[in-house]
This record gives structure tokens, C-alpha cells and sequence, in this order.
């Protein structure tokens, strides 16, 4: 059984420790990737700290996956080893379900398998629950593989493969284009690809952040402006004018005041996934026939299709990469919305 070096989260509060994880022998149709680089998403430390509920420690996180093909299993025909892949938030589903069959592997109506926490089947060669990115090597079955162009470099595409398509698939769901005026709530790790995916679609983007401290960067990423919720003419200034807002915090906050930005028909879609439930006034969305959705990442195919696009307008995250020793002080930077725009573990210093 092959042994890996990872950086695990022995328990929901304590620091990263060093460790060895156990991957598969590659079966026929599996990939096996060294991984160079992961993503941090604040998905990662909601889990390890236990606000989604109980997580499985010691946890190794990390679902932003980007690396090189080492080997490949003898049935494995779109991947060979040299060739940049990549792993996003999950690894299997049962391809059998309406939603799987459609390509929306991450709506498995029998359950997607995560990338990390959770549970496998008893017995199986690599433990009793999914372990991440923060680790040396992944092995994947070549349908839940992704093919990074060898256009983006591997460190800035790694958080393509959660926060890239987190927001590329709300913003084709919900069709926007030339002419669209979406909103983006919140710009971080997620935030910042919204607004530059929007922008590479045609749309007019505007962001609402809670203080102006970003503005500069939110332009040069593509917004046409960025204001402040903290500041009412915010609310007066736009004022029923937006088709759409992707909301990406991460804390609780109220969105009624929000939906008053919306126009007709407009939706709100919810990505962030703050601990506590949403609360939202009837009254906010029977006035001008609103919509509140949420959306979870993307299917396998959506995801390529996000990653051909992101290298074909040269979409890049702005990262910053950290080495193994730096992930503690890194996610409190993350929870203190201190980051530019994502932290990328290099792997290596594992
Ligand atoms: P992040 O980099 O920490 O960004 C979150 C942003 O939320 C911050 O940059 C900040 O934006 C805003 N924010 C944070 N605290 C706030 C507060 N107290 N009041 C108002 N705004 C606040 O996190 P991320 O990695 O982008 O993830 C964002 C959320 O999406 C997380 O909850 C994560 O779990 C979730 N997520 C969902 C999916 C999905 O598929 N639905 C996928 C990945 C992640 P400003 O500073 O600009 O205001
Ligand atoms: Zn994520
Ligand atoms: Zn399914």
C-alpha cells in the first residue's frame, strides 16, 4: 500500500501535524497524481473546525488539487503520465442517478464522495474516510479526473477546481452574458473569481464587499464598480438594478437589505455557507418576483469546460503560496478575511 506524507488536523482546533496517509494501488482505471499544489478554501476550515457538525479527525483537507500524472491504471485512456491533472471537491458518485447521468456529479442523488471526510466502505485500502489535497499524492478514477492546460500553471490553477467552478456554474446556470448585471457579495478566494469570470462572460459586475479595502483589486479584476454594504448609499445607489447576486461570505449577515438591489425577476444565489440559517423576508421576495437559490460547486463536465475557459481567456486566481509550515497562520488569515486572494500550499514541503 503506498504511504504518503500529508498535513493532518489532528482534531477541530488544534495545528497541522505532519503525518502519513494511505492512497490505493491505481486499479485499471484510476490516475495517480503528484500533487505540486492545494488550494486553501474556507470550505477546508468550516469542516476541520466542525461547523458543518462532527468532522472525521485526524482530517487532511484540501479539495483545490493540481499536480502531474505519475501512473496510470491499464484501462485509462484521456490521461497519461507527464500530463498536468487535477482533483476537485470529489472523487466518486454512483453514475447511475438522473443527476450523475446528466453530468451533475455533485447532485448524486445517492451521495457524492467527497474529496475529504468522507466515510468509504468498510475495508477499503485507504482508510475508514476520504483524506485531501494537503498531501503528496491522490489517487482518482479517470472519470473524476480533471485536464489542466498546460497554459495555467499549476499553482494558479489549483483553486480553479473549487472556487473557480463554484462560481462559473451559477453565473452559466443563471445565463449570464453580455449586458447581465450580476453582483458579487463578498470577495475572496471565491469572490474574486466571480468577478473576474463574470467579466470574461460580458457582464457588468459590481461588488459588495463590507468595507472598501479592496476596491482597487476588484477594478483591475474586471468590476465596473465596488461599494460598500457597511455604507447605505450603497443601497440607495443601486437601488433595484441588479439581475443577479452571488453571495460568497463566509459569516452570517442579513441579505433582505440585499434583495433590495435586485430588479424584477432577479435571483440571489447563495454559495457561502455560513453556519447559521439564512433568514429571509417573505415580503423581501414576493415585491419584484425574487428568487433565492444556492448552487454547489459543478459536475466533472462543467468543470473542464470552466478550466478550457479560464485558459482560453487567461483567468488566473491571485494567489499567494505558502509552504507546509505556514497553513496554521494562513487559515487564520482566511477567517480574518486577510487573504489575497487564495494561499496555495506547495506541496512539496510537506
Ligand atoms: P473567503 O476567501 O474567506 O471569502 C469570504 C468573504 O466573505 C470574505 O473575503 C469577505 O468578503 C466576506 N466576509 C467574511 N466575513 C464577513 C463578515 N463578517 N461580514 C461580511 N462579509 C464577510 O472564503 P471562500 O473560500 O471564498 O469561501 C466563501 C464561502 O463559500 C465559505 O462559506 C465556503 O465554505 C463556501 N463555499 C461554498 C461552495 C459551494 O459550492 N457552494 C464552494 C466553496 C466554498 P469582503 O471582505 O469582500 O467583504
Ligand atoms: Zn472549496
Ligand atoms: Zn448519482
Amino acid at each position: 500500500m503506498p504511504t504518503v506524507a500529508a498535513l493532518a488536523a489532528p482534531s477541530a482546533h488544534a495545528p497541522f501535524e505532519r503525518t502519513t496517509i494511505a492512497r490505493r494501488e491505481p486499479g485499471p482505471r484510476d490516475v495517480v497524481i503528484d500533487i505540486a499544489f492545494a488550494g486553501i478554501c474556507h470550505s477546508d476550515i468550516h469542516t476541520v473546525r466542525d461547523e458543518w457538525g462532527a468532522a472525521h479527525h485526524p482530517l487532511v483537507p484540501g479539495h483545490e488539487i493540481a499536480g502531474v500524472v505519475s501512473a496510470v491504471g491499464g484501462e485509462v485512456t484521456r490521461f497519461a503520465v507527464g500530463d498536468h491533472a487535477g482533483v476537485g471537491c470529489f472523487v466518486d458518485s454512483c453514475r447511475e442517478c438522473e443527476n450523475c447521468l446528466a453530468g451533475e456529479e455533485q447532485y448524486c442523488l445517492r451521495g457524492t464522495r467527497y474529496t475529504y471526510n468522507t466515510p468509504l466502505p468498510e475495508g477499503d485500502p485507504e482508510g475508514a474516510w476520504t483524506q485531501g489535497g494537503y498531501s503528496r499524492q491522490i489517487v482518482v478514477d479517470e472519470d473524476y479526473t480533471l485536464r489542466i492546460p498546460d497554459s495555467l500553471p499549476l499553482d494558479a490553477a489549483a483553486p480553479l477546481l473549487c472556487a473557480g467552478i463554484t462560481l462559473y456554474s451559477p453565473l452559466k446556470h443563471w445565463g449570464v452574458g453580455p449586458g447581465t448585471k450580476v453582483g458579487i457579495l463578498g470577495m475572496g478566494g471565491l469572490g474574486h473569481m466571480g468577478v473576474k469570470i463574470a467579466a470574461a462572460l460580458g457582464a457588468e459586475v459590481t461588488v459588495l464587499g463590507h468595507s472598501l479595502a479592496k476596491r482597487d483589486d476588484g477594478i483591475r479584476f474586471g468590476a465596473t464598480r465596488y461599494l460598500a454594504t457597511t455604507d447605505p448609499a450603497t443601497f440607495r445607489e443601486l437601488h433595484r438594478s441588479l439581475d443577479l447576486i452571488v453571495s460568497t461570505v463566509s459569516a452570517d449577515i442579513d441579505l433582505n437589505r440585499v434583495l433590495g438591489l435586485l430588479r424584477l425577476d432577479g435571483a440571489l444565489v447563495n454559495v457561502g455557507l455560513p453556519e447559521k440559517l439564512l433568514s429571509i423576508s417573505p415580503f423581501a421576495l414576493t415585491d419584484q418576483r425574487l428568487s433565492v437559490a444556492g448552487s454547489n460547486i459543478g459536475g466533472i463536465r462543467e468543470t473542464q469546460e470552466m478550466l478550457d475557459f479560464c485558459a482560453e481567456h487567461d483567468i488566473t486566481p491571485q494567489i499567494e503560496v505558502i509552504d507546509a509550515d505556514g497553513v496554521d497562520a494562513a487559515w487564520d488569515r482566511v477567517v480574518a478575511s486577510d487573504v489575497r486572494y487564495r494561499f496555495v500550499i506547495d506541496v512539496a514541503t510537506i
